[in-house]
């Protein structure tokens, strides 16, 4: 195989298990540099593009967007990275660089957001990424790849939204579902000196949940429980998706208290609940090049540790499904195992 074919994972059409694929890699531009890709955590995000949920997608599709590797080839105008450092990447990997959302340092809210992921045309279930420089972060030497993986996109998905809102006098913070954007979250609030209630629909999940640094627990639909939080929150976090009972979990924040989606739960809301406590409703996307910074630096200096379990990447489809089934504790990084694909 040469140096310039890439073996990857790919979706054939909508909903399909992923098949090995070939591709050459692409020509790099100014600013791009290719990464051979040794670690790739699976986010839920892969699975919804894999199902091509938001109607976006062209296929073959190869998912893949928490990224760690090695620079293996760079642009000539890709300054700050050489052959060989050993970097990070998020679910964004270019952007328009002119827009006035980048030109003020929020890349991650790019005019052209659609066209900007790592994933564009190929993402990390593969042997190699090409993606633009500037979106590439170097990793504190001491940080493991796979808490790095992580990290690029449950990390800074959940830090970017508490650095923001959870400040004083806003320090009461519910974190609902308790999986893997939550487990991060309640350890991220709880580094950043919050009062972390944990809410979850498994009562299994208690002991995990004080061990990553809630201070309380709450299982849904526990009456007494989530009634003892009636006006308690001043953020709340919602990580889950699928059905939730909101007019309970409103009834948890505080008057004037924000509620913020980083997932993408059916929404169901009474507008009196709303106006009434005057709550906000705010979605958090990812974060900037800036915040990807602060986030892992504050990582790596507080110990945030994402618990996850590795598994060979050719074996991403049994991954796959444990995401799906809700199985994957909390996080499955994916071990390239491709000896000899890449160089
Ligand atoms: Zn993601
Ligand atoms: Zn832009």
């Amino acid at each position: 195989m040469s140096a310039s074919t890439i073996l990857g994972y790919a979706a054939r059409a909508a909903g399909q298990p992923l098949e090995p694929f070939t591709y050459e890699a692409p020509e790099l531009g100014d600013h791009e540099v290719r990464v051979s890709v040794t670690h790739c955590g699976v986010c839920y995000t892969d699975i919804h593009a894999i199902d091509d949920y938001y109607g976006l997608f062209s296929y073959p599709f190869v998912a893949g967007h928490e990224i760690v590797g090695y620079v293996s080839d760079v642009g000539p105008a890709a300054s700050g990275l050489k052959e060989g450092d050993r970097v990070g990447m998020g679910w964004q990997g270019r952007s328009c660089m002119s827009c006035e959302w980048c030109l003020q340092g929020e890349e991650h809210l790019c005019q052209d957001i659609a066209d900007c992921g790592t994933w564009t045309p190929y993402g990390g279930f593969s042997s190699s990424v090409v993606v633009d420089g500037r979106f590439v972060y170097p990793l504190p030497d001491a940080m493991p790849p796979e808490v790095a993986a992580v990290l690029m996109c449950a990390g800074i998905t959940v830090y970017s939204p508490l650095r923001t809102y959870a400040v004083e006098p806003a320090r009461k913070v519910g974190v609902l579902g308790v999986g893997g954007l939550g487990h991060l979250a309640i350890q991220f609030a709880h580094a950043l000196g919050c009062d972390v209630t944990a809410i979850s629909s498994s009562p299994g999940k208690k002991e995990q949940a004080l061990g990553f640094g809630a201070d309380h627990f709450v299982v849904v639909g526990d009456e007494a429980g989530m009634k003892q939080l009636d006006y308690y929150f001043d953020l709340l976090l919602c990580t889950a998706h699928g059905e939730i009972d909101w007019e309970s979990l409103l009834m948890t924040l505080r008057k004037k208290g924000r509620l913020v989606l980083i997932g993408f739960p059916r929404l169901d809301l009474k507008p009196i609940d709303l106006v009434a406590h005057q709550l906000s409703i705010t979605g958090s996307f990812i974060g900037s090049r800036a915040a990807m910074r602060d986030m892992l630096s504050f990582a790596q200096a507080q110990g945030i540790v994402p618990q996850v379990e590795l598994t060979p990447m050719s074996e991403v489809n049994e991954a796959i499904r444990r995401v799906r089934d809700n199985q994957a504790r909390y996080r499955i990084v994916l071990v390239n195992d491709m000896d000899g694909a890449w160089t």
